[in-house]
């Protein structure tokens, strides 16, 4: 059976207690080492065959998983943070389909959960946005036309934009053409989320690429944009006196 696990983040302990279980009982682990933090390797059992995606194709990894199959073995198929997020994670359950081969799903903590911990914020404030976009730019591997970042950013929602740190010249006047974000529209990038060495960086679209350059950001960062991390908001009805809810009556109308 081949497991596909969300290791998270990076910190070792942000993984699921069911992912480590399963690291922990495999026979093969393959994980993607361009960002899964190696320290999760330690989880695997004496005797686990350990192998870097980076250095491989679908095709060998595919024939990885087929010779631990028949050999009767366990398979972990790690890829950082969440499973749903730019994994690749679809091409390789399409031929598992095909050969036949069991597989499960663990999700994981994303870098972008990672982040707005790091950020100590809350993607989602009453009166602000109640909406986050994530997405990225198109850089080797194109994005869909009509999900281009101007067309994406004329909301004005919370934007998390991943695999994008190389890119934030155009990033930036793309949300600035979207006509929702101006210049001093907050922005942060967080770069490693979880890890030992994270790093927070607080701008503006103004002054992101000048904070990246200044930095060294070029890569394992997350660019975020939008308003709530402003100071204005409203506080919440599901904890206001006055607002009654399922398991709570008002106790004053306000
Ligand atoms: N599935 C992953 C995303 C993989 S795409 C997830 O759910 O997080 C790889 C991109 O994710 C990187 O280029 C970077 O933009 C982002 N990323 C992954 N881990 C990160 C971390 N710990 N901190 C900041 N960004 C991270």
């Amino acid at each position: 059976m081949v497991h596909f696990v969300g290791a998270g983040p990076g910190a070792f302990d942000l993984i699921t207690v069911r992912g480590a279980r399963l690291l922990s009982e495999a026979d093969l682990i393959i994980y993607a080492g361009s960002l899964v933090n190696p320290e999760l390797l330690k989880y695997a059992k004496a005797g686990c065959e350990i192998h870097d995606s980076a250095y491989l194709t679908l095709e060998e990894v595919l024939s990885l998983m087929k010779k631990a199959e028949k050999a009767g073995q366990n398979t972990v198929r790690l890829h950082t943070g969440d499973t749903s997020l730019y994994s690749a994670m679809r091409e390789q359950i399409d031929e598992l389909i095909k050969e036949g081969i069991p597989y499960d799903i663990v999700s994981g903590v994303s870098s972008f959960s990672a982040a707005a911990a790091a950020l100590e914020a809350e993607y989602t404030l009453p009166e602000v946005t109640q909406t986050v976009i994530i997405s990225r730019m198109a850089g080797r591997t194109p994005v869909p036309e009509k999900e281009s970042m101007k067309n994406l950013s004329k909301i004005g929602s919370t934007m998390v934009i991943f695999l994008s740190s190389s890119l934030i010249p155009q990033l930036v006047s793309e949300l600035l053409e979207g006509g929702a974000y101006s210049r001093v529209t907050p922005a942060a990038i967080v770069y490693k989320a979880s890890w030992p060495e994270e790093r927070v960086f607080r701008c503006t679209l103004d002054t992101l690429e000048k904070t990246a350059k200044e930095n060294g950001i070029r890569k394992t960062a997350l660019i975020i944009v939008g308003n709530f991390m402003d100071s204005l908001y409203e506080r919440s009805k599901l904890y206001d006196p006055s607002f009654t809810t399922e398991f709570r009556k008002a106790s004053h109308e306000s």
